[in-house]
């Protein structure tokens, strides 16, 4: 299963897709998080995109290309996989259908998380990350136990970068000019399919797994 999701800032993405890239034994594609990985890491690639990614512009795309390319063309690929965060622009959708093609591959399906703008504000203002683990928090839908500290190690939860209203801001207008013209590129292309990304997280998993069930990717939506 070759699956691929697109949704504007805050929908909710990176969350589905791993949650379904778990269930289904598919490697899960973020570029957004290899970065931040490089950019923890202190690397010549983590330096090259930090300020990029703080002002909530997109790294260059043979950059991101050629990382997308590296995962995709891995031994951890060939069970199928989720893609999140690519495409972001046209060009990026052009090269990923190439490097599909150059494999005798394509997409299956393209899910479209839908959430009304006011929403997606509030969800990223609310949102937190543990400092030490990254592991995603939102303090009204999927508060820690204790406040400012994650579940999981401890580890205090911050504001991400990328999520300070300027940023924001920025990361909304790049979506509305690089981003949404996906969603009719893969319309023409027939393999989209809006999912109303409203709502909590187990619900919307259970509508994106009535999507695949209904287009025959699987054949049962198993129980979590
Ligand atoms: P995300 O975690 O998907 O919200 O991505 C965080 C940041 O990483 C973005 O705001 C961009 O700066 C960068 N980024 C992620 N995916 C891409 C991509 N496909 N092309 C260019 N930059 C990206």
């Amino acid at each position: 299963m070759r699956l691929l999701f697109l949704g504007p800032p805050g929908a909710g993405k990176g969350t589905q897709a791993k949650m379904i890239a778990e269930e289904f034994g598919l490697l899960h594609i973020a570029p957004g998080d290899i970065f931040r990985q490089e950019v923890k890491a202190g690397t010549e690639l983590g330096h090259l995109v930090e300020g990029i990614m703080a002002e909530g512009r997109l790294v260059p795309d043979d950059i991101t290309i050629q990382i997308i390319e590296k995962r995709l063309n891995s031994p951890e690929a060939r069970n199928g996989f989720v893609l999140d965060g690519f495409p972001r622009n046209l060009a990026q959708a052009q090269a990923l259908k190439d490097m599909l093609e150059r494999k005798g591959e394509r997409l299956d399906l393209v899910i479209d998380l839908v959430v009304p703008e006011e929403e997606l504000l509030k969800r990223s203002m609310s949102r937190r990350v543990c400092a030490k683990c990254g592991k995603p928090y939102n303090l009204n839908l999927d508060p820690p136990e204790v406040e400012g500290r994650c579940d999981v190690c401890g580890g205090e939860l911050i504001v991400r970068d990328d999520d300070k209203e300027d940023t924001i801001k920025e990361r909304f207008r790049v979506y509305h000019e690089e981003t949404e013209p996906l969603r009719e590129y893969y319309a023409k292309c027939g393999i989209l399919v809006s999912v109303d990304g409203c709502g909590d997280i187990d619900s919307v998993c259970d509508k994106i797994k009535m999507c695949l069930l209904d287009k025959g990717l699987i054949r049962e939506a198993k129980d979590r």
